[in-house]
């Protein structure tokens, strides 16, 4: 589903439109011309949806170089060792990320508690998978003709990053689980979610511009998207938690 000239929204589960399996979070397409990249690849049991959606956007696979992980959460990076299997993506992520995926450490992920709370199939296995490179705040990835800079936002999780991109036409937010619609976060009682993290990392956003915030789960917004942020911004400022999209 083409999103704005550069982005489409290529994967989506039960917290979303439902596009692919249930388990997926938002995945996005990021079309730079020559070379094309995703951002996260849901839990794994949609990548071949995921991979059939792009065909039919009209891509071929061929130029789907880059995956960019936002986090390692199973939803969100799950699908990473079948998506490298069949297009031979270059993965990259955090240096923590890529602790956790390349050992397969559910534990760090809090996949236990996630399962546990039926977040996912309790016969579910978060499949090991090497990083190709490891990000940090910065950073500069460039897909073709376009470049995305990494910042570093954990408290959701505390591996947590999250990518702005600015075309001529909008700046854009690859925030994972930051912020989403009207400035509500994704808090867990999980050990490796922290609110004061949370604050910290949004207050980092305050001066971004952000036109597009497209987060990993709910509303996508295609303008205005820093005033969403600024209402989680103004919460924080006030020592008030903003809600969250897990109640
Ligand atoms: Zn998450």
């Amino acid at each position: 589903m083409k999103l704005t000239k550069h982005v489409y929204l290529v994967g989506s589960g039960l917290q979303g439109i439902h596009l692919t399996d249930a388990y997926d979070c938002h995945v996005y397409l990021i079309d730079g011309g020559d070379e094309l990249a995703l951002i996260d690849t849901g839990a794994g049991m949609g990548v071949e949806q995921i991979l059939q959606n792009i065909k039919d956007e009209g891509f071929h696979l061929d130029k789907l170089k880059y995956l960019l992980l936002t986090h390692g959460h199973a939803d969100h990076s799950g699908g990473t060792k079948k998506l490298v299997e069949k297009t031979g993506i270059q993965v990259i992520s955090s240096q923590l990320t890529a602790q956790y995926l390349e050992n397969g450490d559910e534990e760090s992920i809090s996949l236990s508690f996630a399962k546990n709370a039926g977040f996912y199939p309790i016969d579910y296995v978060y499949e090991a998978t090497p990083v190709d490179r490891i990000v940090k705040e910065g950073d500069i990835v460039t897909v073709g003709n376009l470049q995305l800079e990494v910042i570093e936002t954990p408290g959701h999780s505390n591996d947590h990053l999250s990518y702005i991109m600015k075309t001529p036409e909008s700046t854009y937010l690859f925030g994972g689980d930051l912020v989403f619609y009207e400035g509500k976060v994704a808090t867990q009682f999980i050990p490796d979610c922290s609110v004061f993290d949370i604050g910290k990392s949004l207050i980092k956003l305050k001066d971004a511009n952000i036109d597009c915030l497209l987060p990993g789960h709910d509303v996508f917004i295609l303008k205005q998207g820093q005033s969403h942020i600024n209402r989680a911004i103004d919460s924080i400022e006030r020592l008030v938690i903003p809600s969250s999209i897990i109640y």
